[in-house]
């Protein structure tokens, strides 16, 4: 593991950040990890992960000092959500969504609304990011969710699945269709809905293959009612505002993915120098050796592109679409291949619940998945490179 020890140490953390960081290492080996499978097996939500989580006030390192925070640079959010997620899947994805959800409000927000929503987010509160319909998944113009203004209000209508933090979000980004504009992009238009809104209800908890102690819930709105000072941005302005936060979500969901990948290499080579067959160990065997061989390069070619991302971030570089995407494809894919051959060199007991590896597995799956999926990027990257 020299290799990925070196990287880390050629990081240029401040004092600070190495100190958070280290925190950050000490809950993960403490409190997040010991607790992952059981959570895991529980389909329960982690709230002791949380509670350590917030107990650092880790959401304040991505809110301005104004509303409550202590602003770190992208880089550590990055850093923090791969240790996390190295620990627990799930609570990493609770943690990222939070700051999926609430980033364009961040961003964007006005100052009423910044003042009003941001100091509870950066003292623990959950957030969550509502764009998926039944029939508006990869594509969402297909969404028909309605947003109809009323006096000082907007009234809302429909509803949105597979929700993260859905039932235990105190604010979410939610998207809809302006009613008064009739154009399937021009009409996207997104809010913050908050907790306790009259007329907004969960519905079904989906049972799913992995990440099982995240949340995944459907959002119900029969005439929900939201002051239009809740409006992120103009009436049909939310496709433009979605294109812009997926900039810094992805890079985040490929941190979240890296964490996966990180734990699932880990266990692999610990497995592959301990376990003995013929007097050889398992890591003996070239072939074996070919394979990590690829992996391991592969992982540091993500961590490098990931930094590369973090800083372009950083600068406020905004068109890096291609760089996110290449970014959150390459290192899905790669914590889906790690998993499966984390599995695989761990025989039949890379099959058995007690290993570590079956949940990575799982959880490795969903990355591929959300916040576009593999074939959407490669669509992204590969059209970018046509003469317009
Ligand atoms: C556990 C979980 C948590 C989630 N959390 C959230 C959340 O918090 N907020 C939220 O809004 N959404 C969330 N989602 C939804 C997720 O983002 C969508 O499931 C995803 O975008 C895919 O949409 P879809 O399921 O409708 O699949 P579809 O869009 O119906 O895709 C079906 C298949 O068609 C392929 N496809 C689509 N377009 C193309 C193309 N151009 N070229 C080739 N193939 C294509 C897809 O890759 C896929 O293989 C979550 C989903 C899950 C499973």
């Amino acid at each position: 593991m020299k290799v990925f020890e070196e990287l880390e140490r050629r990081r240029d953390w401040s004092e600070d950040e190495r100190q958070l960081i280290q925190s950050v290492e000490r809950i993960c080996r403490d409190v997040i990890a010991p607790s992952a499978a059981a959570y895991d097996e529980a389909e329960a939500y982690p709230q002791a992960s949380m509670d350590a989580i917030n107990q650092l006030g880790l959401n304040a390192i991505f809110v301005q000092e104004a509303y409550g925070g202590a602003p770190m640079r992208y880089r550590v959010y990055l850093k923090v959500v791969q240790l996390i997620s190295a620990a627990c899947a799930s609570t990493g994805i609770i943690y990222a969504t939070t700051f999926h959800g609430l980033k364009p409000l961040i961003d964007f927000g006005t100052e009423d609304q910044k003042q009003r929503l941001l100091p509870r987010i950066a003292d623990g509160a959950i957030g969550a990011l509502a764009i998926t319909e039944p029939n508006a998944g990869s594509d969402a113009t297909g969404m028909t969710t309605s947003f109809r203004p009323s006096g000082d209000h907007i009234v809302i209508d429909g509803g949105k699945i597979f929700i993260s933090n859905g039932d235990v979000a105190d604010e979410i980004l939610l998207f809809g269709k302006w009613s008064a504009i009739d154009d399937a992009r021009a009409s996207i238009t997104a809010l913050i809905l908050e907790k306790g809104t009259p007329g907004f209800s969960i519905g079904r908890t989906e049972k799913k293959m992995g990440h099982r102690a995240a949340p995944t819930v459907e959002l119900k709105f029969e005439g929900a009612r939201v002051p239009k000072a809740n409006l992120i941005g103009a009436p049909g302005g939310g496709l433009k505002l979605l294109f812009q936060c997926l900039n810094k979500s992805r890079p985040s969901i490929a941190a979240h993915a890296l964490g996966i990948a990180t734990a699932a290499f880990g266990d692999m080579v610990a497995y592959m120098n301990e376990r003995r067959l013929s007097g050889r160990r398992v890591i003996d065997f070239q072939g074996n050796q070919f394979s990590l061989a690829d992996m391991a390069t592969d992982l540091a070619m993500c961590e490098l592109w990931l930094d590369h991302v973090a800083a372009l971030v950083e600068s406020g570089a905004t068109d890096i679409g291609v760089e996110a995407s290449m970014v959150k494809m390459r290192s899905t894919d790669l914590a889906m291949r790690i998993a499966t051959e984390a599995v695989q060199m761990h025989g039949g007991y890379g099959y058995i619940r007690e290993f570590r590896v079956e949940r990575l597995m799982r959880d490795a799956k969903l990355t591929q998945i959300w916040e576009g999926t593999y074939q959407v990027h490669r669509q992204l990257i590969g059209r970018s490179f046509a003469d317009k």
